[in-house]
């Protein structure tokens, strides 16, 4: 899908209220926070903002973000988890205006942690923006996760097959899947107006995922730590634009 000028400045819009939360929602990141306390800022903003949430009620999601915590991969339901020092916890979060969706994650620490997790969070953030960087008109989508997967594998981490990124509009998930790894074919040749949520989840030990009973909550199979970061951008004449960062 080739977005129009108009609809990317509807995105560009989206995309401002989703990094009004990231920067919020990692503000409020300290030991003794629950999880359900940082989705209620999640909600404010998008109140104050006059956006939509894309994550409230998707298919049946019950909350504003998802919160991820250590071993948690994504889609981590907020509710009384109380942080503590030492976690690391992964928040997801998008926003709508105008019918049009903005997508974003990061991981943060909490208080001081070990230097293990450190270089899993720094890894992944790197791993993101090496992907990133690879949408540019002409070029071809795969060549987003042949970028993540060499700056994760280098560090012997790995990265998840199971959950990928997506192309994203007037949904938030949209074609075509954008994975996080070489998936043996080169893919879409990659043309202005093109967005894109890039989203590498990385993890300490293997890439295997286990999916908890309540439905949502993804965890890693080996019990290892994971980090997530996403950023929506657009494919621009100029190289990608990032939607969801804040101005600078
Ligand atoms: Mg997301
Ligand atoms: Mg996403």
């Amino acid at each position: 899908m080739r977005r129009t000028p108009a609809e990317l400045d509807k995105m560009r819009r989206a995309g401002r209220v989703v990094a009004e939360i990231l920067e919020k929602t990692r503000a409020a990141i300290r030991p003794g926070v629950t999880t359900r306390q940082l989705d209620e800022v999640a909600r404010a903003v998008i109140a104050a903002r006059g956006a939509r949430s894309n994550f409230l009620n998707y298919h049946g999601f019950p909350a504003t973000i998802c919160t991820s915590p250590n071993e948690m991969i994504v889609h981590g339901i907020p509710g009384d988890y109380v942080l503590e020092e030492g976690d690391i916890i992964s928040v997801d979060c998008g926003a709508i205006v105008e019918g049009y969706h903005g997508d974003a994650a990061y991981t943060a620490p909490v208080g001081k942690i070990s230097a293990e997790a450190e270089r899993l969070i720094e890894v992944t953030r790197r791993s993101l923006h090496a992907g990133i960087d690879q949408l540019v008109p002409d070029n071809r989508l795969h060549e987003v996760g042949r970028a993540v997967q060499e700056v994760v594998e280098k560090e012997n981490f790995s990265v998840v097959r199971n959950y990928v990124g997506h192309g994203i509009g007037t949904a938030m998930h949209e074609q075509p899947s954008v994975p996080n790894y070489w998936p043996g074919s080169p893919g879409p040749r990659l043309k202005i107006g093109n967005v894109f949520a890039v989203e590498p989840m990385v993890n300490l030990g293997g890439p295997e995922t286990l999916e908890l009973a309540d439905g949502w909550s993804v965890v890693t199979k080996d019990g290892s730590l994971s980090a997530h970061f996403e950023h929506t951008i657009a494919v621009t004449e100029e190289g990608p634009e990032v939607f969801t960062m804040a101005d600078v």
